[in-house]
C-alpha cells in the first residue's frame, strides 16, 4: 500500500515563517512532501529570465537547511503524477498565485488534475489581496485586518516529512542558475531577514530624502522587493515589523511613507488579480488606437541603452546588470519609451518583466499601465529626463557609474552631451555619434506631442466613460472576475 501524504506545493512563497500552506499540513497530521517545480513551460515564456531562476534556486537551497524539499526540472503535472506514482497524495496545499495568464491557466488544470483523482487542493491568501473580492470599498479595512492577524507559527520540529529519496526528479538545472552572480541581490528567506534587520536598524533613515534619486535610493530604500516578491518574507511580516519600529523610532515619517507602499504592493496587485486582461488590454480601453505599430531600432535603442538622453541610458543598463532600478526611476524609463519613443507599453513590459529581478506581475502590469498614461484615472505624467537627470542625479554618479563613455565630461555636459562644442571634444577627447549617441528624439518636441494626444483622449467621451468603470472596479465599487 502507498504512504497517505500531504503535499505543500511551493510557488511565490519560498520561506517557513507565516506560511499557512505548512502550518495546516502540520496540522493534518500526515507526513508531508514539500514540492518545488522549475517549470521548462515557464522558463521559455517572454517574462522570466535566469536571474529570476536564480533568486529562487537560492531560496530553495536556504530552506533545504530548515525542511527537506523536493524539487524537479520538470512541469507541474508531470511532477505531481511522479509523486502520485509513489504516494496516496490526499491533500496539497500552497499560496493563492495572481500571476499571468500562463499561471492563471497551469492552475486551472492542476484543479482539474486533482479533481480527477479526488486530491483536495487548499490555496491559502497569499498576502492583502482578495480573491473573489465583491466589494473594492471593503478593500483597505480587509487588507489592514489581514496584516494585523498573528503568523501563522509553523512548527517544523513537529512536523513529519516523507522519505521521498526513491523519486528520481531531474536535477539538471541549466548551469548559469545554480551559479552565484554577486551583481544581484543573493535570494533566501535568511538573507530577507538580514535586508530588513539593516533597512531597520539604519538605511531607512534617509528614506524619503533619496527614494527618487537612482544612485543613494539604492541604499536607503528597503531592496525588499525580490524578497517580497518570491515570498522569501510573507508582506505581513514586513508590515509587523515596521509597525513595532514605529511606536519607538526617532523617523516616524519614512516609516509612515514605507507601510504606505506595503499597501501599495497588495493594491496593485488587487487590480491584477480582479481584471487579468491588464496583461495585454490597457486599463482604458479608449487608449486602444494609441500607438499601434512597434519601432524597432527605437525599442532596441532603449533596451540596450543607447537612445542619447544619459540617465534613461544608464537606467537601461543599470537595471539589465543588477536587475534593480528604484520606483521614480522605472517611471521614468517607461516615460521615455512610451511617451518620447511613442511605443506600446507591451513592448517595454515584456522587456522589463525578465530584467526586474522583483518582477511581480500584479504590480508590473498596473504600473506600467498608469507610467504610460493609459488607465485614464491617473495624472499623466511625462518625465523629462534632462530635468531628472539634474535633479535626481545632480553630480551624475549614477550616470558616470553606468554610461562610463561620458566619464571624462564635466558634470554639466554629463546630463546634455549634446551641447558639447567641437573644442570641448578635443579637450575632453570625446566625439558625439561615436563614443556615444546623439539623441534619438528631441525630447521638448516628443513630450509636447505625447500630452497632446493623450489629453485628447483622456478628455473624450468614451474615455471618461470607461474612467467610471475603471474607478468601479479598482478605486471603490467593483467585483472580481479570477476564481480559479
Ligand atoms: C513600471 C514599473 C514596474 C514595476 N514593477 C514592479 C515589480 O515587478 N515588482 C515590484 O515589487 N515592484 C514593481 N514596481 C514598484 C516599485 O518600483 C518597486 O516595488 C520598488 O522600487 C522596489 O524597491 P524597494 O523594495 O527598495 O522599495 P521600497 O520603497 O523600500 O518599498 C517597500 C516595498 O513596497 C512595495 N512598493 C514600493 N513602491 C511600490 C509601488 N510604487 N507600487 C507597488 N508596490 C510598491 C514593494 O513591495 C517594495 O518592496 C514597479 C514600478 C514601476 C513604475
Amino acid at each position: 500500500m502507498k504512504l497517505e501524504v500531504s503535499v505543500v506545493w511551493l510557488k511565490r512563497d519560498l520561506r517557513v515563517e507565516d506560511h499557512a500552506p505548512l502550518f495546516y499540513a502540520a496540522k493534518f497530521k500526515l507526513p508531508v512532501i514539500v514540492v518545488y517545480c522549475f517549470e521548462p513551460s515557464l522558463q521559455s515564456h517572454y517574462d522570466w529570465d535566469e536571474r529570476h531562476w536564480r533568486f529562487v534556486y537560492e531560496s530553495i537551497i536556504d530552506l533545504e537547511k530548515k525542511i527537506p524539499v523536493v524539487w524537479n526540472y520538470g512541469e507541474v503535472i508531470s511532477t505531481f503524477e511522479e509523486l502520485a506514482s509513489q504516494f496516496t497524495i490526499k491533500n496539497v496545499f500552497s499560496h493563492e498565485e495572481t500571476g499571468t495568464d500562463i499561471t492563471y491557466k497551469r492552475d486551472k488544470e492542476f484543479k482539474k488534475w486533482c479533481q480527477n483523482r479526488g486530491i483536495l487542493w487548499k490555496e491559502y491568501q497569499s498576502n492583502g489581496v482578495v480573491r473573489a473580492l465583491r466589494d473594492r470599498g471593503e478593500w483597505v479595512r480587509l487588507w489592514a485586518s489581514h496584516m494585523r492577524r498573528v503568523p501563522f507559527k509553523v512548527r517544523i520540529e513537529s512536523m513529519s516529512f516523507a522519505d521521498t529519496s526513491m523519486i528520481s526528479f531531474d536535477h539538471e538545472l541549466p548551469s548559469p542558475i545554480k551559479s552565484l552572480d554577486p551583481s544581484f541581490q543573493p535570494g533566501g528567506e535568511s538573507e530577507a531577514h538580514k535586508v530588513l534587520k539593516d533597512f531597520f536598524d539604519h538605511r531607512y533613515f534617509d528614506y524619503m530624502k533619496n527614494i527618487s534619486t537612482p544612485a543613494q535610493g539604492r541604499y536607503s530604500c528597503s531592496r525588499l522587493s525580490p524578497h517580497i516578491s518570491w515570498g522569501n518574507l510573507s508582506i505581513r511580516q514586513v508590515y509587523q515589523e515596521a509597525t513595532k519600529l514605529l511606536k519607538e523610532a526617532p523617523q516616524k515619517k519614512n516609516l509612515l511613507q514605507f507601510i504606505s507602499r506595503l499597501q501599495w504592493h497588495c493594491h496593485f496587485i488587487q487590480k491584477f488579480e480582479d481584471e487579468v486582461e491588464l496583461e495585454f488590454k490597457n486599463m482604458n480601453r479608449a487608449f486602444d488606437h494609441l500607438r499601434t505599430t512597434v519601432e524597432k531600432e527605437k525599442v532596441r535603442s532603449w533596451m540596450d541603452g543607447k537612445t542619447g538622453y544619459p540617465l534613461v541610458d544608464a537606467c537601461m543598463r543599470c537595471v539589465d546588470q543588477t536587475g534593480y532600478l528604484n520606483f521614480r526611476m522605472r517611471a521614468m524609463v517607461v516615460s521615455f519609451l512610451t511617451h518620447h519613443l511613442w511605443q506600446p507599453w507591451q513592448v517595454g513590459a515584456k522587456y522589463l518583466a525578465q530584467k526586474f529581478l522583483d518582477y511581480e506581475p500584479g504590480i508590473h502590469f498596473p504600473q506600467f499601465q498608469m507610467q504610460a498614461g493609459v488607465t485614464g484615472v491617473n495624472t499623466i505624467r511625462v518625465y523629462n529626463p534632462i530635468k531628472q537627470s539634474e535633479e535626481k542625479d545632480e553630480d551624475a554618479l549614477f550616470i558616470r557609474e553606468w554610461v562610463p563613455e561620458l566619464k571624462g565630461l564635466p558634470t554639466h555636459l554629463i546630463h546634455c552631451p549634446w551641447k558639447i562644442t567641437s573644442m570641448e571634444e578635443t579637450l575632453y577627447q570625446f566625439k558625439l555619434g561615436e563614443q556615444y549617441p546623439h539623441p534619438i528624439v528631441d525630447v521638448m518636441e516628443s513630450g509636447k506631442f505625447a500630452r497632446d494626444k493623450l489629453f485628447k483622449v483622456s478628455s473624450g467621451e468614451m474615455a471618461r466613460d470607461e474612467s467610471q468603470k475603471v474607478l468601479k472596479k479598482h478605486t471603490n465599487r467593483g467585483s472580481s472576475r479570477r476564481t480559479s
